[in-house]
């Protein structure tokens, strides 16, 4: 990229004589380059030149008259309109440069060691990082707008399709319920068929429906207590842990009561229930589930696991079974759509946590994910989140 300029106007942000001297002095050597340095001394000039000018590359001692340290990089930073920033350090402060690169700076140079060559070098990298970084900024955000339209053209249709879908439903369930007698034999097998295959649909729709409506809701949000969560789930699963004859059991480790989140209720359910119905579901033939649900505070958050002794998830299928529509069993007796684990794995991510798997073929399963903490105070109202 420098090698393809001819002419850097660069804003140098210094107040210390000696080095002014030796910035400029590498500049002078440069032959193929035409350097246009403007110099100032404080942090209030350097903001007045870029609000009024456009420049390459600022270079910036962090030690000025009217600021110092991080606190010369945030503002500089907050002034920059997107120009790269390089910051100059003594050998003593390089701890600080380090940070400040965090902070939005592109690089930095220890001053007593600029040559020629690594101040070129530094300038050029400093450029071409700003550069790709803007490119990779301009692509998220239209990669947002494009997620977005999609997820509201997915609600849209999938809205759309149910009335005429009902109609059909309702009408062919009608004729069989009416017109029973005089229907034959086959018309009536068909009528079936069309009433049972739209009532399928309509159940995929309404499952797509409540995954594209999960980024409208999340907003409504309130302090829950996990486990009464979890115990509400299970008495919702009821007939399917009878069925199964699953055992259940919740474990929490260091007596963490209570296991606060701040969640939306109906999101916090239906990730709880997705996770323990598939521990119930996926289970081989004559085989009792044996399901244990733990959590434990690590790192700041919440930690769950649902462990279970089920058929298992190959290790090259344990990203692919999280994304929509991905099935690994479509065996008829593990019935489903393939939509429960990316339902919960778009709720955990909108709420700043994590979902994995562990799992090997024919030695069970289980499922992580971690929710960040929220603690209650005093009373429901008062609360603070640990992140
Ligand atoms: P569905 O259950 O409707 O197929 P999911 O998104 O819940 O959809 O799961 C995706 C796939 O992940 C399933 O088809 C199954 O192959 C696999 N899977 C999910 N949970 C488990 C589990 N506990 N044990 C084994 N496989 C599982």
């Amino acid at each position: 990229m420098l090698s393809s300029l001819t002419y850097l106007h660069i804003l140098l942000v210094e107040d210390n004589l000696p080095d002014i001297i030796i910035i400029k002095k590498q500049f002078q050597k440069l032959q193929t380059l035409q350097v246009d340095l403007t110099h100032v001394s404080t942090c209030r000039e350097a903001i007045i030149n870029l609000q009024n000018t456009t420049f390459d590359v600022i270079l910036l001692d962090l030690s000025l008259p009217d600021s110092q340290n991080l606190d010369t990089v945030k503002t500089i930073y907050a002034h920059s309109n997107d120009i790269p920033i390089l910051i100059l350090t003594g050998l003593d402060d390089e701890e600080i440069a380090i940070t400040s690169v965090r902070e939005g700076a592109q690089d930095y140079l220890v001053k007593g060691e600029i040559n020629l060559d690594n101040l070129q070098r530094a300038i050029r990298y400093a450029i071409e990082r700003k550069q790709k970084l803007k490119e990779i900024n301009i692509l998220n955000q239209k990669l947002s707008v494009s997620n977005r339209e999609l997820e509201n053209y997915a609600y849209i249709v999938s809205h759309d399709l149910k009335q005429p879908l009902q109609t059909i439903l309702a009408s062919s369930q009608l004729i069989l319920y009416l017109d029973k007698d005089n229907l034959g034999e086959k018309s009536f097998q068909l009528l079936q068929f069309i009433s049972d295959s739209s009532n399928t649909m309509n159940q995929l729709i309404d499952t797509l429906l409540s995954y594209a409506k999960i980024d409208h809701d999340h907003e409504e949000k309130d302090i829950l207590d996990c486990v009464e969560v979890i115990k509400n789930v299970l008495g919702l699963l009821k007939q399917q842990i009878q069925e199964a004859q699953a055992v259940i059991s919740i474990e929490i480790e260091d007596n963490q009561h209570p296991v606060t989140v701040f969640y939306n209720q109906t999101q916090l359910t239906q990730l709880f229930q997705n996770l323990i119905s598939n521990a119930i579901k996926y289970i081989p033939d004559n085989c009792q589930p044996k399901i244990s649900i733990s959590v434990k505070e690590e790192k700041g958050e919440w930690l769950f696991s649902i462990k279970d002794n089920g058929i298992g998830i190959k290790s090259e299928d344990h990203q692919r079974i999280f994304k929509i529509l991905e099935r690994i069993n479509t065996d008829k007796q593990y019935d489903g759509i393939g939509i429960g684990l990316a339902t919960c794995k778009k709720i955990i991510e909108n709420n700043g946590g994590k979902i994995w798997v562990e799992s090997c073929l024919n030695q069970g399963s289980t499922f992580y994910f971690t929710i960040p903490i929220t603690r209650c105070i005093e009373n429901e109202n008062d609360y603070s989140n640990s992140i």
